[in-house]
């Protein structure tokens, strides 16, 4: 798995639409991947500050937003 396969999968990781097989994938990358790691940790912070941890509860507009704050720190981390 690449970066950006990762980044995508994170979305729908959030979004709890992710099969186990890919889930697997991506945890695995995490392992591996520091960067990945930084920005998926931000992202369950995020969730649990939100949501108290129900990953499948967060507000569209709070996705929407915590989805576009992904994105700028994955793309700051690539410089
Ligand atoms: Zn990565």
């Amino acid at each position: 798995m690449k970066c950006s396969d990762c980044f995508q999968q994170l979305s729908n990781y959030l979004d709890g639409e992710i099969d186990a097989g890919l889930k697997r994938e991506l945890e695995e990358h995490l392992g591996k991947c520091h960067r990945c790691q930084v920005v998926f940790d931000s992202a369950r912070k995020t969730i649990e500050l939100y949501c108290d941890g129900k990953l499948f509860e967060l507000p569209s507009g709070v996705r929407d937003r915590l989805h576009a704050a992904l994105r700028r720190r994955w793309e700051e981390a690539a410089r």
